[in-house]
């Protein structure tokens, strides 16, 4: 039961590759799929292709890093959206402290105006946040936000990481665990309660060690399972079973919809 609880199928990139790559991924045990939403304009191919795959389950939201074509008024449509077909999540939503990142005063009062529509909905968020843990962490007190939900791609410290889970949220552990020289990403996953952790790929991105400069899919999850038993010195079921029980603490609704 391999769930990949980050990656963004929807991406123009696997336009008519997508029933081969689901046949695929079920035939090595990647069974469920998590596409959270990043630009307002792929909220509608989104709600088309969940329709279709019955394994996926998706998040709507504005994601720090496109505002730039972004209105708050589209904040407006957001629960609306997330009352459709097996939504968990509003995201992917956070803070990007990168250089040429939106302004972030005007990050903040996008993360802040989604964040109190997922209270409002009572749905866990996807956070994204890029050299901002601190500043997110600040946020979610400030809009008194305690649904909790996943910190994608985590690659912070222990202390920040006990931080996130202290308020219901559980760490996304993908591809940087396979590189060797990710010393700091393995000190802190060796570390984490058996509870804190989920698996997700970010497919396209963050493609595992070895495959640099590919596409990435939700095929390189058994990798990185195998790597997370190998630095957590447990076994690959364990981890597998242990990722699984994480994800549905989070989202308990996850398979509802199946029959
Ligand atoms: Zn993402």
């Amino acid at each position: 039961m391999l769930i990949d609880s980050h990656c963004h199928l929807d991406l123009a990139v696997f336009d008519g590759q997508r029933d081969e790559l689901m046949v695929r991924c079920a035939e090595q045990g990647v069974s469920g799929f998590l596409v959270p939403a990043t630009r307002f304009e792929s909220w509608g191919k989104i709600n088309h292709l969940v329709k279709r795959y019955p394994t996926w389950r998706v998040a709507y939201g504005l994601h720090p890093y496109f505002l730039r074509e972004a209105t708050l008024k589209q904040i407006d449509g957001l629960a609306e959206q997330c009352d459709t077909e097996r939504v968990m999540a509003v995201g992917e939503i956070g803070l990007d402290c990168w250089p040429g990142a939106v302004d972030m005063d005007i990050q903040k009062a996008y993360l802040l105006r989604q964040l109190s529509v997922a209270k409002m909905l009572r749905l866990p968020v996807i956070l994204h946040a890029r050299k901002s843990y601190d500043l997110v962490l600040k946020c979610l007190r400030q809009g008194g936000f305690d649904r909790g939900g996943i910190v994608h791609a985590f690659n912070g410290s222990l202390e920040q990481a006990k931080r996130f889970t202290a308020l219901g949220f559980v760490l996304g552990i993908g591809g940087t665990v396979t590189y060797p020289r990710a010393k700091k990403a393995h000190r802190v996953l060796a570390s984490l309660d058996a509870r804190d952790y989920v698996l997700e790929t970010d497919s396209p991105d963050m493609p595992i060690s070895g495959f640099q400069g590919q596409t990435n899919t939700p095929l390189s999850l058994p990798c990185i399972v195998q790597h997370i038993a190998n630095i957590r010195e447990e076994d690959v079921d364990q981890v597998t079973r242990q990722a699984y029980e994480n994800l549905l603490s989070v989202f308990p609704k996850w398979n509802e919809d199946l029959l």
